[in-house]
């Protein structure tokens, strides 16, 4: 009796893997991240505050999240990242937040950034740019500040332009609404007023 060896082995340029990048990876997880922001910030917008919305992601999971809230809470420092971070601090039993990210989608101000900075996040990363209170590059760039900050990497422009729709939208909204409410005053008036001629 013989044995016959096979004659050929499939080599491992038959077997097909999708090839994904550590970048690509990177950029993907990125997206679900900002989209799960963009979830938090419609909470704000329901509540007729400016729509921002933020999550902190360790080894990637999402770990707490925050949405804008300062008229409701009648505080100034209720931002959506300051929601986020306390949050999480207060899961993970640490005021440091080493090894974690944050996702925003606006562009954080010097106060959050501020925050961000004492927390130790090891990444910022925000959709849309802020030319009024933006302070990672806009208006000043804090993280820039080799003096201040040690730890934090930012990345800006993740779904950007989903992220500034909704603001563009929300304040749309807000002006029609004013618009409006002073049409229906000016029409209470004249009736209240008449003018006899
Ligand atoms: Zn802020």
């Amino acid at each position: 009796m013989t044995l016959s060896l096979p004659t050929s082995t499939p080599t491992s340029s038959e077997v097909q893997t999708p090839v994904v990048s550590a970048a690509d990876l990177r950029d993907r997880q990125d997206l679900g991240f900002m989209q799960a922001a963009l979830e938090q910030a419609a909470h704000a917008r329901a509540l007729g505050e400016v729509p921002v919305g933020a999550v902190v992601v360790r080894d990637g999971e999402i770990i707490a999240s925050g949405f804008n809230q300062p008229i409701g809470r009648h505080d100034p420092s209720a931002h959506a990242e300051i929601m986020a971070l306390r949050a999480a601090a207060e899961k993970l039993g640490n005021y440091r937040l080493p090894g974690c990210e944050l996702y925003v989608t606006l562009e954080p101000c010097v106060m959050c950034s501020g925050a961000m900075m004492h927390a130790r996040l090891a990444r910022v990363v925000f959709g849309a740019t802020d030319p009024k209170t933006g302070a990672c590059g806009s208006v000043l760039n804090l993280f820039a500040q080799e003096q201040l900050n040690h730890h934090t990497q930012v990345q800006g422009g993740v779904l950007a332009q989903e992220c500034g729709d909704l603001l563009k939208a929300f304040f749309a909204e807000r002006r029609e609404q004013l618009r409006l409410k002073r049409l229906q005053a000016a029409a209470a008036s004249a009736e209240q007023n008449p003018i006899d001629d």
